[in-house]
């Protein structure tokens, strides 16, 4: 059974005794106040996943309430749009630096309000350093005006222009409260749009710290709002009022979002669900294959959309593949210590625990064998999990097909790499996939067939994630556009091409008959096509 250890206290931060708020009542009024409210609103507790004690509470925003935040967030756009680039670069230049001056403090947030373990929480701060880092320097240049190719060689020069969107709109989920509730928000704004932010009901904390730091790198005020409360109240509001809306959530809510984005015929981002695969091949090293499916199947208790939920393992190493990975999963240290030290950490709610639960006793009543785990670890903290490895799996468990989102993993063996991939692909989803081999080029091609947005070759998720040079995003139900790189920033503009004519229209000769304006056209379309490179005239 994996080990745990108990909430230990280090000087700077200790869970505290019952009663007395982990969150100091100070530090919450501070944060919420940038909450936008046009008045009195109910409250919304939000409680700590590892001790179940209410941290603070929130307002209960109303549709008011966005409509007010999207004003104040497209009053202060124009001027933004006009500042100049270096002065926006260097707010996420800013930003970089205090996010990991400043870390422990955030550190503390996303455990209280996620439920991780501390080097869980900082992959996040982690992250949102290496996105703003990655923006400053290169989002300019993705978003610069750019020549193309003219009408006429010669005499049309056109450009192409980008614009910010306005007022964008992002609606984040609780499971990487810091990293989704701003690495998305970064090159929106370097781009020039305003943005109104709704974090995730359980985790409004972590992001207000997150826009409060931006402020105070010299986000203009009003520029970024914030509204706290219920996405199936908010969310509707938002996308009637915003000019791009970038959902992260589950593929249910997605699928509503870009229905309404589509009414409005304005854009949408989705970044949805997963049910990842890892293929061990059979000329892995098996210990890095442990190792990267450890970390690829428990970062942040599997509650990580790019997390991996199907092993599949080569006949011939499977016995001792998944000898040494049970045997590393029984070694996890489960800790719900405000410090570093832990492995593995909590569910981040009821409604988590609830269907982790469901989904192995479901499987385990229809014949599934549970390798490790199995069961809640209520001895370290009410909503913990132990790590759990199945197999003889089968597509009447609930788990086969749907996303557990939980620390749990299945392993099944597979013949030959056709018959992998083949089941890889079995999948409504498409969003990340891992492969193990000895072999590159054997794991790159492998990786081209796999119908999925991001594959990690000899690494579980980080090494794809990390590359914010490079999209990221879902095939099929996993979602809709990318995010990271060009892409990343570019879907927050609207692109405008501007085209100038000189010396000659481009339709009609002046003075020429229309028989012989066209006989002329049909040989400079020739002569173009012969010679590609008067094109570039
Ligand atoms: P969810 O219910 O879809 O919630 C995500 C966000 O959407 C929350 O802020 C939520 O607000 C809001 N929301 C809920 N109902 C809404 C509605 N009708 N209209 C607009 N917004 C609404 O997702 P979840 O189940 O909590 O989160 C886990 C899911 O997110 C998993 O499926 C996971 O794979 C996915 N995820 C994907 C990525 C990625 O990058 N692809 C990253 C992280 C998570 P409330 O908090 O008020 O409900
Ligand atoms: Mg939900």
């Amino acid at each position: 059974m994996a080990r745990s250890v108990a909430a230990t206290s280090s000087a700077t931060s200790a869970v505290p005794a019952a009663g007395s708020s982990p969150l100091p009542a100070a530090v919450a009024e501070r944060l919420l106040a940038h909450v936008t409210v046009a008045g009195e609103r109910d409250r919304i507790d939000v409680t700590a996943p590892f001790t179940e004690e209410v941290l603070g509470s929130v307002p209960s925003c109303t549709a008011e309430d966005v409509e007010l935040a999207v004003g104040r967030a497209r009053a202060a756009q124009g001027a933004w749009a006009r500042t100049p680039m270096r002065d926006r670069t260097a707010v996420l230049r800013r930003y970089h630096d205090l996010v990991l001056e400043r870390q422990d403090e955030v550190l503390d947030l996303i455990q209280l309000e996620a439920g991780k373990v501390r080097a869980h929480a900082f992959e996040e701060v982690a992250d949102v350093a290496i996105v703003a880092a990655y923006y400053a320097r290169t989002g300019p240049g993705h978003i610069a005006p750019r020549r193309r190719e003219g009408a006429l060689p010669g005499l049309t020069r056109t450009r192409e222009l980008r614009h910010p969107k306005g007022v964008v709109g992002f609606i984040a989920p609780w499971n990487y409260p810091l990293s989704m509730a701003v690495t998305d928000v970064l090159p929106a704004l370097l781009a020039g749009n305003g943005a109104v932010l709704k974090p995730a009901q359980t985790t409004p904390f972590t992001a207000l710290w997150a826009v409060e730091l931006l402020y105070e790198a010299g986000l203009p005020e009003g520029l970024l709002q914030v509204v706290t409360g219920r996405g199936s109240v908010l969310g509707t509001p938002m996308i009637d009022a915003v000019d791009f809306i970038t959902f992260t959530g589950s593929t249910e809510v997605g699928r509503s979002v870009g229905e309404q984005a589509g009414r409005r015929l304005i854009g949408c981002s989705l970044e949805l669900g997963g049910k990842n695969a890892m293929l061990v091949l059979d000329d892995a090293d098996l210990d890095d294959a442990v190792r990267g499916a450890v970390a690829g199947c428990f970062a942040s208790a599997g509650q990580l959309c790019i997390s991996i939920e199907r092993l599949f393992v080569a006949d011939a190493i499977a016995d001792g593949f998944t000898e040494r990975f049970v045997a590393a999963v029984e070694d996890l240290v489960l800790s719900p210590a405000l410090a570093y030290g832990g492995e593995l950490g909590s569910l981040a709610s009821r409604s988590q625990l609830e269907t982790v639960t469901r989904h192995v006793d479901d499987a385990r009543a229809k014949g599934a064998t549970v390798l490790t785990g199995g069961g809640p670890r209520e001895d370290v903290g009410p909503l913990f999990y132990a790590p759990t490895v199945l197999t003889d799996v089968t597509d009447d468990m609930e788990l086969f097909g749907d996303e557990t989102f939980g620390p749990v993993v299945t392993i099944s063996r597979f013949r030959d790499v056709d018959d992998a991939i083949e089941r890889a692909n079995d999948s409504p989803y498409g969003l990340n996939a891992s492969v193990w081999t000895g072999d590159v080029r054997r794991g790159r091609d492998v990786a081209r067939r796999l119908q999925v947005g991001t594959v990690n070759v000899n690494e579980a998720y980080a090494a794809a994630w990390a590359s914010v040079d490079a999209p990221m995003g879902g095939f099929k139900d996993s979602g809709l556009g990318r995010r990271h790189g060009r892409e990343g920033i570019q879907k927050y503009t609207e692109v405008q091409t501007v085209a100038v004519e000189r010396f000659l229209p481009v339709s009609r000769i002046p003075g020429l008959s229309q028989d012989r304006n066209a006989r002329t056209l049909t040989a400079a379309l020739k002569l173009m096509h012969a010679i590609p490179g008067l094109r570039r005239a």
